[in-house]
C-alpha cells in the first residue's frame, strides 16, 4: 500500500529561531526550507502527489507557486525540485493530478488533455491522472428502489461522460506524444454501480491503474460498497488509487479490493485545523497548547481593539505562558503553574477551558519520546499551537505518526 503526500507548498525553515521567532536574514523560501521528507528522520510517505492547480493555477485559481518556482519545477523536473533523493530508503515517487476541486463549480473542466500532459511530462512525473470532473453526490444502489429516490441528476451523468471522454483523449495523446509516465484513469460516479461502470470503461480504453475520485465525503460502509461493486468488474491486473482518503482502519479491506495506493493531507492539516486532536502519537491523539501571539491572532486582536483587554497586559500574559511552558518542559517548575498562566491568558481572548486536555499533554510529555526527528530537535515547541513554523512542524510529525499507524495496521493479520 503506497501513501502519497499531496504537495501544498508547505515547508519549514530549519533555521527559524524559536525564541526570537525570526527567520535569519537572507532566508530564501523553498530553497532554504525543508519538505516533510527532508525534515523527518522517519520515512513518512512513499511519494508526492502534485496538483496542476497548485502549480499552474486552474480555472481562476492562481496556484501557490511563484513564477520563478514554477519555472524551476519545469526546468529541473519534480525529482530535483522536491529533492526527493534526500529521503532515506527507496526514492520517493511522483503522481500528478489536475486538482479537479478547484474547478468543481465550472460547467466543463478548464483544462485540455494536452495541457495536462504538458504538466506531467514537463515536470517528469512518474505517473499522472487523466483530467476529470468531480461529482459531488452519492446514492446507494439500494435506494433507487424506494419511491421518489430513483432520479439520477442529468448533471451527474454528464460529468461522468466528460470524465470518460477526457480519459480517452488523454490516453490517445499520451501514446501519440510518446510519453513515458504511467497514465492513470480518473473515475467518477454517484453510486457503486455507476463507479463500477466508469472503471469498466476505463479498462476497455486500456487503463490498468484507476484513481477513484469524489469519495472523500463518503462513510466507510459506502466506500466499501463502491469498492465491492468495482471489484466485480476489475481486471486482476488493474490497480486502484483512492483520492484523498485516510481510513486506516479499513486498509486491509481496501487492499483486498485492489487498492494499492492512496493520498491524504489530513494528518498534516489536523495539526492546525483540528480543535483538540492535533498532535498524533502511534496510539492516541493529544491537544496542542494554544499560546497565540498577541500580534498575530485575529481573536486576540479583536479583544484588544474592542478594549476588552489591554495590549501590554495580554503581551505579558502570552510571554509568561511561553516562559513557563518551557520551564515545565525543562523540569524546573510544577504543572499547576503552567496551567494557571494558560488559564489566565485564555480567559483574555477565548474563554475556553482546555485544562483537562492540556494536563494530558503536559503530563505525558509525548514530544520527549518521539522518534520523528522533529520533536527531539524543537522539544516542547512542537506541541505549541502558535504560528506557522511550529504548526507545520507538528503537521509533519503527524504525517510520520500516521505512516507508523498505517504500517502497524497493515502488519496486523499478516
Ligand atoms: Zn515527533
Amino acid at each position: 500500500m503506497l501513501f502519497y503526500f499531496p504537495d501544498s507548498q508547505d515547508q519549514i525553515d530549519p533555521t527559524f529561531d524559536m525564541e526570537r521567532e525570526e527567520h535569519p536574514p537572507f532566508h530564501v523560501r523553498q530553497r532554504d526550507d525543508r519538505y516533510a521528507h527532508e525534515a523527518l528522520t522517519l520515512r513518512a510517505y512513499d511519494g508526492m502527489l502534485v496538483s496542476k492547480a497548485m502549480v499552474d493555477g486552474v480555472g481562476g485559481s492562481s496556484g501557490r507557486y511563484t513564477v520563478p518556482q514554477r519555472h524551476r519545477l519545469y526546468r529541473q523536473g519534480a525529482h530535483r525540485f522536491f529533492r526527493l533523493e534526500a529521503s532515506e530508503g527507496p526514492p520517493l515517487i511522483t503522481l500528478g493530478d489536475c486538482g479537479a476541486f478547484t474547478y468543481v463549480d465550472e460547467p466543463v473542466p478548464p483544462v485540455t488533455p494536452d495541457e495536462v500532459i504538458d504538466f506531467y511530462d514537463g515536470c517528469g512525473f512518474d505517473a499522472g491522472i487523466s483530467p476529470d470532473h468531480v461529482i459531488l453526490a452519492h446514492q446507494s444502489d439500494l435506494e433507487p428502489t424506494l419511491p421518489g429516490t430513483d432520479d439520477v441528476d442529468p448533471m451527474w451523468k454528464e460529468r461522468q461522460a466528460i470524465t470518460l471522454e477526457l480519459a480517452g483523449e488523454f490516453l490517445t495523446r499520451h501514446a501519440a506524444r510518446g510519453c513515458t509516465f504511467e497514465p492513470v484513469g480518473a473515475a467518477q460516479g454517484w453510486s457503486p454501480s455507476s463507479m463500477a461502470s466508469c472503471v469498466e470503461q476505463l479498462q476497455q480504453m486500456g487503463y490498468r491503474r484507476v484513481a477513484l475520485g469524489g469519495m472523500v465525503p463518503l462513510k466507510n460502509p459506502q466506500i466499501l460498497e463502491v469498492l465491492e461493486a468495482v471489484d466485480a468488474v476489475r481486471l486482476p491486473e488493474t490497480q486502484l488509487h483512492l483520492l484523498g482518503l485516510t481510513r486506516v482502519e479499513h486498509m486491509h479491506d481496501f487492499a483486498r479490493f485492489g487498492v494499492t495506493s492512496f493520498d491524504s493531507t489530513s494528518p498534516f492539516f489536523r495539526a492546525f485545523k483540528d480543535d483538540t486532536d492535533n498532535y498524533f502519537t502511534a496510539d492516541r491523539r493529544y491537544t496542542a497548547i494554544r499560546i497565540p501571539p498577541v500580534d498575530g491572532n485575529a481573536k486576540v486582536k479583536r479583544a484588544i481593539k474592542s478594549g476588552k483587554i489591554d495590549h501590554d497586559v495580554a503581551h505579558q500574559a502570552e510571554q509568561r505562558c511561553l516562559r513557563l511552558v518551557r520551564a515545565y518542559a525543562d523540569r524546573q517548575i510544577e504543572m499547576d503553574e503552567v496551567l494557571e498562566a494558560l488559564a489566565e491568558y485564555h480567559a483574555m481572548w477565548d474563554g475556553r477551558v482546555r485544562t483537562d486536555r492540556y494536563i494530558e499533554t503536559l503530563r505525558d510529555r509525548p514530544w520527549e519520546t518521539c522518534q520523528c526527528g522533529i520533536c527531539a530537535e524543537v522539544d516542547v515547541e512542537v506541541v505549541l499551537f502558535r504560528g506557522t513554523e511550529r504548526n507545520k512542524r507538528r503537521g509533519f510529525h503527524n504525517v510520520a505518526m500516521f505512516a507508523q499507524t498505517l504500517r502497524d495496521k497493515l502488519q496486523e493479520g499478516h
